[in-house]
This record gives structure tokens, C-alpha cells and sequence, in this order.
């Protein structure tokens, strides 16, 4: 494995040469390489409405080679925190079925977290999610910051339980997330019934529609989060749709009304020092884009995400 790039990343070499790994981070060699584990989960088999989020990987570790290391505004350096590797994307064998797709992914994620590696899943759609609650939550049910125009607590939509709407009502029911250690963070768009809205606010999961995050601003919803979470082992769930459609029209179901990039980048610095177990950032779909502009907010939010999972390893 010689020929591959070196296991510290130059990062003053010309970044947009070699393999797109996301953000030029080595290709792990072996699962021990790595403290975090950057992945793609190229899969869009389990959505609802417009597809190709299964071309969001590749084109996110892409537009990744316009991330720096340095955050301008926390001056962390995940690289100098962390051992960060591109372990490179979860492998299918059954992409027509979403349950095996799932195993896979559960799989995958779940040999990670075996291996004390903090897994950062790049997708796909929002099923993902799923497995790999199911590969982080090992030890009883965790804390969940989901951001997201839709609370994805709905039930089965053409036959499948696990539809891409779906998998935080699964997550409460197989017992892998704790509902009153939830928040879900700028919700909107119109449904065709209440059903999954109600469901959130009665199982005890704190919803936040994002006319409250545009009232109270950003800084104060990730405050409330922080307290909520406290120092529970937490997971956190970025769906790129979150954004309103003027920043990232290369998703499946757009809603109007959403989180600039900035209120994300501001939202996600304030939920620094929080006890992560994994993270994932999911459904960007580069056919639905335009130009590229999706696929560099969603590298340039999954590099913050990259930030607060890489604190868990500062001394
Ligand atoms: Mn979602
Ligand atoms: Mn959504």
C-alpha cells in the first residue's frame, strides 16, 4: 500500500491533487489507524421522493479539497487533535434490500466503534442513520441532536419501516436513542398529517421548528442542547436539507424557510465539548444541484462536525 498518499496529510501540497478523500486525510490503512473515521454511505435506496444522494460521498470528499484545516473562528485543527483517516465507503452486497443495506452499514460503523474509532458517516440518505445508532449505542440508549426540516419520526411509507422519515421513530423503538435526550433542530414544511411531528413531542423529544431558531438565533438553540445533553453519550445527525433551499438545492425534499450556512456554522460551534459518539451528515444529492454549491456546504458543515468530534481528543 505503498503508492497511496502519506499517513500525515501535506497540507500545503496542491489540494486539489490525488484521491479525494475528504479533506485530504489519509486513506486508513488498517481500522487501528485512525481515532476518528471519516466514511462515505453511498446509498439513496430508501427515499421517498427526488434521489441521488448516493452521489453525495464522492462529491463532498470532492468539494472538501476547498477545506483548510484551521477553523477561522475556534482555531481548532482536527488533524493536530486527532488521528482523522478516510476509511473509504461502507461496501454493499445487497443495495436493492434496505434492511441488508443496513446490516451492512451497521456493520461497518460498528467495527469502528469496536475499534475505538469515532465514526463519521458522509451520505446517503437519512435511513443511515439507523445502523448506525444501532453500531454506536452500545451501551444503552444516547442522547441525540438531530438538525433537520423534518423530524424523520414518521412510520412506513410504501410498506417499509424504514423509509428515510423514519428512522429516529425506529431509533426510540429499538431503544437505541433516549426521546427526553433529544432535540431536533429547524423543523418545517408542510405534511400531510401531523402524525410525525406528534409523535416527537410525545415521546419527549424537545422539537424546535425553525421559526423559533430564527426568533431565539442559533447561539441560544445550541445553549439549550448543550443543557439538554449535559455530559450523556451523544450522537449527532446533520441532514443537509436543514439549510434552506437557496443553500443547498441538491437535496430530495427542499423546504423553504431553512438555516442559512452561517446560522449552521454558528448553531455547530455551539455545541462544542459535548461527549460525541458519532456524527453523520446525509442527504446531499449532487444530481439535484447547482453547480457544486450543496456539496461545499455540506463539506464545509461536515469539517465543523469533523472540529467537535476532535475536542473529544485534545489533552
Ligand atoms: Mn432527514
Ligand atoms: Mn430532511
Amino acid at each position: 500500500m505503498s503508492f497511496r498518499p502519506p499517513a500525515a496529510p501535506d497540507r500545503f501540497a496542491p489540494r486539489f491533487a490525488e484521491l479525494a478523500t475528504f479533506m485530504r486525510a489519509p486513506l486508513a490503512e488498517a481500522i487501528t489507524d485512525a481515532d476518528i473515521g471519516i466514511f462515505g454511505i453511498p446509498y439513496d435506496g430508501a427515499l421517498t421522493n427526488r434521489p441521488g444522494a448516493r452521489h453525495g460521498p464522492r462529491e463532498i470528499r470532492n468539494q472538501s479539497s476547498l477545506i483548510r484545516a484551521v477553523n477561522h473562528a475556534t482555531r481548532v485543527d482536527p488533524f493536530a487533535l486527532a488521528r482523522v483517516r478516510d476509511m473509504g465507503d461502507v461496501p454493499f452486497e445487497s443495495m436493492f434490500d434496505i434492511e441488508a443495506t443496513h446490516e451492512a452499514i451497521a456493520r461497518f460503523s460498528g467495527d469502528l466503534v469496536a475499534a475505538k474509532v469515532l465514526p463519521l458517516g458522509i451520505g446517503g440518505d437519512h435511513s443511515v442513520s439507523l445502523p448506525l445508532l444501532r453500531a454506536v449505542a452500545t451501551g444503552g440508549p444516547v442522547a441525540l441532536i438531530h438538525v433537520d426540516a423534518h423530524t424523520d419520526t414518521w412510520d412506513s411509507f410504501q410498506g417499509s419501516k424504514f423509509n428515510h422519515g423514519a428512522p429516529f421513530r425506529r431509533a426510540v423503538e429499538e431503544g437505541l436513542i433516549d426521546p427526553t435526550a433529544t432535540i431536533q433542530i429547524g423543523i418545517r414544511g408542510t405534511q400531510n398529517a401531523a402524525e410525525g411531528w406528534d409523535y416527537s413531542e410525545s415521546c419527549g423529544m424537545r422539537v424546535v421548528f425553525c421559526e423559533e431558531l430564527h426568533d431565539r438565533g442559533p447561539q441560544a438553540i445550541a445553549e439549550e442542547a448543550r443543557a439538554l445533553v449535559g455530559d450523556r453519550a451523544v450522537y449527532l445527525s446533520f441532514d443537509i436539507d436543514s439549510l434552506d433551499p437557496v443553500y443547498a438545492p441538491g437535496t430530495g425534499t427542499p423546504e423553504i424557510g431553512g438555516m442559512t450556512t452561517h446560522q449552521a456554522q454558528v448553531l455547530l460551534r455551539g455545541l462544542r465539548g459535548l461527549q460525541y459518539v458519532g456524527a453523520d451528515l446525509v442527504e446531499v444529492s449532487p444530481p439535484l444541484d447547482n453547480g457544486t454549491v450543496t456539496s461545499l456546504a455540506g463539506a464545509a458543515l461536515s469539517y465543523e462536525i469533523l472540529c467537535l468530534l476532535a475536542e473529544r481528543f485534545a489533552t
